[in-house]
């Protein structure tokens, strides 16, 4: 038992695009039958969220049998989101690296540089502020959205929650990466 996720956040879109991008993917997921065109907020967690269209199945792995879509279709809904948000699948230490000098920040070793990095994710999310964010180690400070976003989190201004659906195939994460024009991260997990 337990509800299924799949977060798919697109880090490198702004957040100034975030809105026209999310519109656009949205309309493609209708036109593909992926989701349904009405809104149902029963579907998604309390987000705006489109039930599974007539043609999910073209959008999951084949034989993949994870998740409640077979059974309880209106509990798995798929939503968009277009705002500041950090995708977490809430496994795992909290850890972070440099992409400008590598240095690698974990919870277990650098409690302090981890907690600023996240009170700065937090300040981000809350607030209209840039977020930027400067590196303990070489001290180059950046945008929270352009730090590595290597570990089972991403903060992002656009991405899709997906509840109790099996996974998506890796052809049509490809899919929505060439619709996007950016690439996307895979965050799966479950509560
Ligand atoms: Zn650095």
């Amino acid at each position: 038992m337990g509800t299924y996720f799949e977060f798919i956040a697109v880090p490198d879109v702004t957040e100034a695009d975030a809105p026209r991008k999310g519109a656009e993917l949205t309309q493609w997921l209708v036109r593909e039958g992926i989701i349904c065109e009405a809104i149902n907020t029963e579907c998604a967690m309390g987000d705006e969220g489109q039930p599974p269209g007539p043609r999910y199945v073209e959008a999951i792995e084949e034989g993949e049998s994870r998740g409640n879509l077979y059974g309880v279709t209106d509990q798995c809904g798929l939503a968009i989101i277009t705002s500041r948000h950090l995708y977490h699948n809430w496994v795992g230490d909290f850890e972070y690296s440099c992409t400008l000098c590598n240095a690698r920040f974990d919870d277990s070793a650098d409690e302090d540089a981890c907690r600023l990095y996240k009170d700065s994710i937090l300040d981000w999310h809350d607030s209209g502020t840039p977020g930027s964010f400067a590196c303990a180690q070489c001290g180059v400070e950046r945008s929270i959205v352009e730090w590595q976003r290597d570990g089972p989190w991403v903060v992002a201004n656009l991405g899709m929650k997906i509840w109790d659906w099996p996974l998506l195939s890796k052809t049509f994460i490809a899919r929505i990466e060439r619709q996007l024009g950016h690439p996307i991260r895979d965050i799966q997990g479950k509560f």
